[in-house]
């Protein structure tokens, strides 16, 4: 056989080693709480699962669905977009239903990135900015976010030679996994840079409903401009603990929703109808859900920073997002921290390197265990680094 060589131009998978750890220590035993995956702990609301089990039982539904989706799907989400942004949006031309915001960072890569052409992708960032222009074809440049800049990229610092062929840019705000937020002065220079330099703009707005202490994140496409420049993406799977049921939609530059309509029936052939029932549900009936989730989150989140706070590892509490991002203690590496309090404290944390080069020095803990837990684990973080006199209080 002769493989493509595009998987092996995939970045390695860092956490494979401590994966295999996890899952030697759960053999033996040992009850391992993981606050490394970003995958909710709590069930799907109610109304949503109701909805969808009425929907499968419709004949209709057991048919291909269309890659456009519902209309009452599309609707839904241009309410929300009003309700919740202020943001008009013509259902037909600037809304797309997508399998889950992943896969349309994936296939957005496709309608831009061609050989030759490079992606701008912040690292750290959520992998699959790196993996999705490598499988269509191109080069990654990785945009330092720096804690000195709010974790916010400095597009001077990128060197002309990469903007001349730079064709796309994802970003993701509030941010995984620094928790960093943006601020509509940011998205202003975000779209002058776009049209200065001719580069499509894909923003990641998968943790727009999960905040705290009264912050409401914004949508780039409040930003004037933003239609002009490029797509938003949304994801059901965080807010209302959706992951399992891949829904979610883009929005935005209706050439780009076009281009996306003319991939699309090539790839896949939509979302199950029952699953958009439950996802118009989600938006309709239980559009406050991710309220009560930020509720759960905050709560979570002031348990650990105290601990971690007492430990002398400081972190300024995140005003959206349900992750901690904090830099590990002196002496340690990502990969070696995550490593020390997994072996330990039976606590997975995920390295800040997994999430590329410039996560290197920090990790990220995911809020995402039910809170007996969460006390459990800030519990066991703290005799461990105690007991191992890692931190000098
Ligand atoms: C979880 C996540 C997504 C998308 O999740 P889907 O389940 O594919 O909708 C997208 N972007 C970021 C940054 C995420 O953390």
């Amino acid at each position: 056989m002769k493989f493509s060589d595009r998987i092996d131009r995939l970045p390695p998978f860092l956490f494979a080693e401590l994966r295999r750890k996890i899952s030697k220590m759960k053999v033996s035993g040992i009850d391992v709480i993981s606050l490394g995956a970003g995958d909710p702990d709590q069930p799907t609301p109610r109304q949503v699962i109701s909805s969808a089990c009425d929907a499968i039982q419709q004949p209709i539904n057991h048919q291909y669905p269309e890659n456009i989706g519902k209309f009452e799907f599309r609707e839904a989400v241009a309410e929300f977009m009003k309700y919740r942004f202020n943001v008009e949006l013509n259902s037909e031309k600037e809304i797309y239903p997508v399998l889950g915001g992943k896969e349309a960072i994936h296939h957005l890569a496709i309608l831009f990135l061609m050989e030759g052409d490079i992606c701008l992708s912040p690292s750290p960032g959520y992998p699959p900015y790196r993996s999705a222009p490598i499988l269509a074809g191109s080069k990654v440049y990785p945009l330092p976010l720096e804690e000195k800049n709010n974790f916010l990229p400095d597009f001077l610092e990128i060197p002309s030679d990469v903007l001349n062929n730079a064709n796309l840019l994802y970003l993701n705000y509030p941010n995984n996994p620094t928790g960093a937020i943006a601020t509509e002065e940011f998205f202003l220079s975000v779209i002058q840079f776009a049209k200065s330099n001719n580069i499509a703009v894909v923003h990641d707005n998968s943790y727009s409903e999960i905040s705290f202490d009264g912050y409401k994140p914004i949508s780039f496409l409040q930003t004037k401009g933003a239609m002009d420049v490029g797509v938003e993406v949304f994801s059901l799977s965080k807010g209302w603990n959706m992951t399992g049921w891949r829904v979610g939609w883009m929005a935005g530059n209706p050439e780009i929703i076009e281009r996306y309509a003319h991939l699309k029936p090539n790839i896949d052939s939509g979302i199950f109808g029952a699953i958009q029932s439950g996802a118009i549900s989600a938006l309709n009936e239980a559009r406050d859900f991710p309220k009560h989730m930020s509720e759960i989150y905050q709560k979570r989140r002031d348990l650990m920073i105290k601990t971690l706070t007492n430990l002398g590892i400081s972190v300024k509490p995140q005003l959206a997002t349900p992750f901690i991002w904090a830099k590990t203690p002196k002496g340690y590496s990502s990969m070696e921290f995550a490593n020390l309090i997994l072996e330990k404290a039976a606590v997975v944390v995920s390295p800040g390197n997994s999430f590329g080069k410039h996560g290197e020095g920090y990790f990220r803990i995911a809020l995402m265990a039910d809170d007996k837990l969460i006390v459990e684990a800030a519990l066991r973080i703290e005799d461990a680094l105690k007991v191992n006199s890692i931190i000098s209080i």
